[in-house]
């Protein structure tokens, strides 16, 4: 299976589906510890990349990333806007051709989340939607160097995912609007690794529903 800048459009409509879809418990967790934004951000952008899903069948992966990325940063706002828009930028740049092989997707991904740590400077453990996307990297990566098969990965990327989300609420916030609040951040799942768990999982869902279609 092939993946391509042609299954953007599909992706981008799942992914905000599966937004609208949880959107009133995402803001509620928002709202304990943030400041009610997040999914209105989200979907600010998601609703501007649509507006590209004509084009993006057209551009080599680069070019596509270096569009969502400048897309989501001049659209999302909130720290989530110049995270997610560093992670796509930081993406394009190690990103060639129009098909990525799962190593070379691998690699820019966790290239892109680099970028991110560096720019909300953060990492895991600190009750943000890193505690989701870390995870999910490095266990992208450890199966793309031991050539695991879609089918094995998939599933073991969405679990990785769903427990990263999970492992925010116990945890103390220490960066974003969340780390104002203290010890009362506690006891509540971050906005932002819930949201980041429903897109990667649609995402794999996408890519399932493929896999199934091609078989
Ligand atoms: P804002 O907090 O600026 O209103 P959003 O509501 O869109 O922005 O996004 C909030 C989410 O961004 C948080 O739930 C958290 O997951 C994430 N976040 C905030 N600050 C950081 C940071 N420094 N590093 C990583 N993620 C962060
Ligand atoms: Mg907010």
């Amino acid at each position: 299976m092939l993946i391509t800048p042609a299954l953007l459009p599909e992706i981008i409509t799942t992914i905000r589906q599966s937004i609208a879809d949880n959107a009133e418990e995402v803001t509620a967790l928002d709202q304990a510890i943030g400041d009610g934004d997040h999914v209105i951000n989200l979907q600010r952008g998601l609703r501007a990349l649509m507006a590209h899903n004509e084009a993006w069948a057209e551009l080599e992966w680069a070019a596509a990333f270096q569009k969502i990325g400048m897309t989501l940063m001049s659209t999302v706002g909130g720290a989530s806007g110049s995270l997610y828009g560093t992670l796509f930028i930081s993406m394009s740049k190690s990103a060639t051709g129009q098909s990525l092989s799962l190593v070379d997707f691998a690699q820019s991904f966790m290239q892109g989340i680099d970028a991110m740590k560096q720019r909300g400077k953060s990492d895991t453990g600190e009750k943000t939607m890193l505690d989701v996307l870390v995870p999910v990297a490095i266990q992208l990566q450890t199966s793309a160097d031991n050539d695991a098969d879609l089918t094995d990965l998939l599933p073991a990327l969405e679990h990785v995912a769903i427990a990263g989300m999970e492992s925010t609420k116990y945890m103390l916030a220490t960066k974003g609007r969340a780390s104002f609040l203290g010890e009362r951040s506690k006891n509540h799942i971050d906005a932002g690794a819930k949201t980041a768990q429903l897109m990667i999982s649609a995402l794999i869902d996408v890519i399932k529903l493929r896999l199934m279609e091609t078989s």
